[in-house]
């Protein structure tokens, strides 16, 4: 992208999980405005991801939930990690006193407890908005902005918007990514 154009949001966020609700706060603070269009309707209500660190409740500091946040965790003193019969294939132990980030190094936590608590901070920030059922299926580079098609379910026919950036959170199988044309590589 080259010159800066006229759009409808700063940001475009794709997906609404952990990723995209933390970015979203993060802009949020930053006063930018910021639409982030989600596929589901509702959080996806199992357990996934199970850990985190003291780096991330350095961040979930800075977005102001981590009083919320510890009501729900759990301080980590480490992972075994076996097969099937039962051998260890990796001890992973933890440390469990405060170090230097101010927090322990590794937490257990349940991913829709705090898939929740992410989604209602966003409610603190007039200009971000959340936007669910919204499947995106087109985002093009229009130079100083990119525009973002997507069907929002309950609606005929597809919507379109624009922003300066586009973020893509939209988990593995990232259509973002995809249109980006960059390469998946670890
Ligand atoms: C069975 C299982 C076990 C797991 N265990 C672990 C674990 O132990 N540790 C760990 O770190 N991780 C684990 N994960 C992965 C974990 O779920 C991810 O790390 C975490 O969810 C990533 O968060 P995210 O916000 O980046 O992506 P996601 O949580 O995948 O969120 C992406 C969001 O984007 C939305 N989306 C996708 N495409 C579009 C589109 N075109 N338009 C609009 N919205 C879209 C999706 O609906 C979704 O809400 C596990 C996953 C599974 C399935």
């Amino acid at each position: 992208m080259t010159d800066s154009v006229a759009t409808d949001y700063d940001v475009v966020v794709v997906g609404l999980g952990p990723t995209g609700a933390t970015l979203a706060i993060l802009l949020g603070l930053c006063g930018l405005s910021v639409l982030v269009l989600e596929r589901e309707a509702a959080i996806y209500d199992l357990p996934r991801a199970v850990h985190f660190d003291d780096e991330v409740m350095r961040v979930f500091q800075t977005i102001g939930i981590t009083d919320e946040v510890t009501k729900t965790i759990r301080v980590n003193p480490g992972m075994r990690f076996v097969d099937s019969s039962g051998e260890l294939l990796l001890d992973w132990p933890r440390p469990v006193e405060v170090g230097v980030n101010g927090w322990h190094a590794s937490y257990r936590f349940h991913q829709p407890e705090l898939e929740r608590i992410l989604r209602s901070a966003l409610d603190r920030f007039a200009s971000v908005q959340v936007q669910t059922g919204a499947n995106v299926e087109q985002v093009e580079d229009r130079g100083g902005g990119a525009e973002i098609s997507f069907e929002q379910s309950g609606t005929d026919g597809n919507q379109t918007v624009s922003a300066g950036y586009v973020v893509g959170c939209d988990g593995a199988r990232s259509l973002v990514r995809r249109s980006m044309k960059t390469p998946w590589k670890i």
